[in-house]
């Protein structure tokens, strides 16, 4: 039976799955090792919805303190500067997967010219705001919508480490530099100082460097690379100083790849995720620097390679966060995987009594290893589609990009246009965008089809109207800096 568990690295992945160990399953004795030599990769600042489920529902974290003390802002979507349109906009509501009373269609028959303020998140991010008021006079913002986050990666470290000491998790300092191994996996972890550390379950989180999962445990390692091409970023932000703060992040197609800006309070953070063999790291700089004047001028390089252990769980060592696997962040989405392998862990804890056999751990596996490529999957969408730019590299993506599972859905649409039956060709997973994610991809990148409906004027103005409407009772609405100053005013209560 599992006792005594040993998390190697304590960046975000590594904290996460010391906090949720420890508050689910309270007798386990968690320890966390870590090296402040090597420290924490430092970028990961966007979220989406499921991370603050998980902190705030999942684990009943405190959301007053959690703002407070990692003062993260509100996300509604992201904003994606791709294909023909100037841009539009991803929420995490519903634009097109539902009907209309209105409309005789599905929403997407309607939106070829335009789609901004389908749903609320949209109408909100086109009128630059974070929350519509409550209609009940009030006064107070309508919170009751689907969120994600920006948080500095720094303050979230910080505040998880905080979070992790009060649930009873103890620290170690030190660097790993070897393990040993018994019949049934790892027995302990080797220190330079001479430490030995024991533990019959071990949880990988030391980053890209992958000490126990890729190095000790040679789990073999799937790469992306016919799908994502790219693998690296040039990182660097400003402090803000006259920019509104926005509620969502901005993806920008570039000539080898796209940046991202991400906002939070004091703080903007920009990056150019590229393609190293279609642009230097100089000529890169270059296209970042001169987009972003404010940036450093020598703004940090990242290295990463996309893809997935063949197995994130192999005897008693499991790897969570980039050390199980690393997708770039065109859609945030690694915190979403570190929060659901977190969970998936705990059930096969409990549904095992800390006693996990060989058909568990092939499930965990399976979910773990499927949500990786879901993820890969949507991400290979947004390349495939982008006719931004018509340069070497854009061609390679649009040519050569592998869609994976969702090549039948992509088949579907091209014949069918944007119905929700669409839904019955994705892959049987848990999937986080759903369809509503593929379709937002192929109406905003005007993907063609050959089913053409022509709606009436009547419903054309319908669709507008409701739009319009619902954009200028946006325009009404709280901005982020105002919404951040009221719940830290004294009248605030959180719900
Ligand atoms: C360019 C870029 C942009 C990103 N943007 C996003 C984003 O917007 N949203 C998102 O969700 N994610 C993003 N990510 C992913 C993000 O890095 C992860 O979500 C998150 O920070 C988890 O990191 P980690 O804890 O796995 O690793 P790290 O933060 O690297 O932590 C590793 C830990 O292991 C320790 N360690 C390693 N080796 C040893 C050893 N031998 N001995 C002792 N300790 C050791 C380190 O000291 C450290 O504590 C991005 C990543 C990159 C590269």
């Amino acid at each position: 039976m599992i006792q005594n568990v040993l998390v190697l690295g304590a960046g975000s992945a590594g904290l996460l799955a010391a906090i949720t160990l420890k508050k689910k399953l309270p007798t386990l004795n968690v320890r966390i090792v870590r090296s402040s030599d090597i420290g924490v990769i430092g970028v990961g600042e966007g979220t989406t919805p499921a991370f603050p489920q998980h902190l705030f529902d999942y684990l009943g974290l405190d959301v007053a303190r959690f703002f407070k003390e990692a003062e993260p802002t509100w996300k509604l979507g992201i904003r994606f500067v791709w294909g023909p349109r100037e841009y539009f906009d991803y929420t995490f509501h519903q634009q097109f997967e539902g009907r209309w009373s209105h409309l005789s269609r599905e929403p997407g028959f309607y939106a070829y010219e335009d789609f901004r303020g389908a749903d609320i998140p949209s109408a909100l991010m086109e009128a630059g705001k974070a929350f519509m008021f409550k209609t009940d006079g009030s006064g107070d913002p309508d919170m009751n919508m689907k969120f994600a986050l920006h948080i500095e990666n720094l303050k979230l470290v910080a505040t998880l480490e905080k979070i992790a000491e009060e649930f009873g998790v103890k620290f170690l300092e030190g660097k790993v530099s070897g393990v040993e191994r018994g019949p049934a996996g790892l027995t302990a972890l080797r220190l330079e100082d001479g430490q030995r550390l024991e533990a019959d379950f071990f949880v990988d989180c030391s980053g890209f460097r992958s000490e126990l999962l890729g190095r000790a445990m040679e789990e073999p390692f799937v790469n992306y690379d016919r799908a994502l091409f790219c693998d690296r970023a040039v990182i660097g932000g400003w402090d803000r100083t006259t920019e509104t703060t926005l509620a969502y992040t901005t993806a920008e197609t570039m000539e080898a790849g796209w940046a991202w800006q991400i906002e939070h309070e004091h703080h903007i953070n920009r990056g150019y995720v590229y393609c190293s063999q279609a642009i230097s790291d100089e000529a890169a700089c270059e296209e970042f620097l001169r987009k972003n004047p404010k940036a450093p001028k020598s703004p940090r390089v990242v290295k990463f390679r996309s893809g997935r252990y063949r197995r994130m769980w192999v005897e008693n060592v499991v790897a969570i966060g980039n050390a199980a696997g690393f997708v770039e962040p065109l859609e945030a989405s690694a915190l979403m995987a570190v929060t659901t392998q977190c969970q998936k862990l705990v059930d096969m804890f409990v549904n095992s009594s800390l006693q996990p056999n060989e058909s568990l751990r092939a499930l965990y596996n399976h979910l773990a290893g499927g949500s990786f490529d879901t993820i890969r999957d949507f991400l290979s969408l947004h390349y495939k589609l982008n006719t931004r730019l018509d340069n070497e590299f854009w061609r390679h993506c649009r040519e050569d990009t592998e869609l994976g599972g969702i090549a039948p859905l992509v088949e579907f649409y091209r014949e069918n246009g944007p119905v929700i039956l669409g839904t019955y060709t994705l892959p049987q997973f848990v999937d986080p965008y759903g369809l509503e994610g593929y379709l937002v991809m192929l109406i905003g990148n005007r993907a063609p089809y050959k089913a053409r409906y022509q709606p009436t004027a009547a419903e054309m103005n319908n669709w507008n109207q409701i739009r319009t409407t619902l954009i200028a009772r946006a325009r009404q609405g709280m901005s982020v800096d105002e919404s951040l100053r009221l719940i830290r005013s004294p009248k605030w209560r959180w719900q």
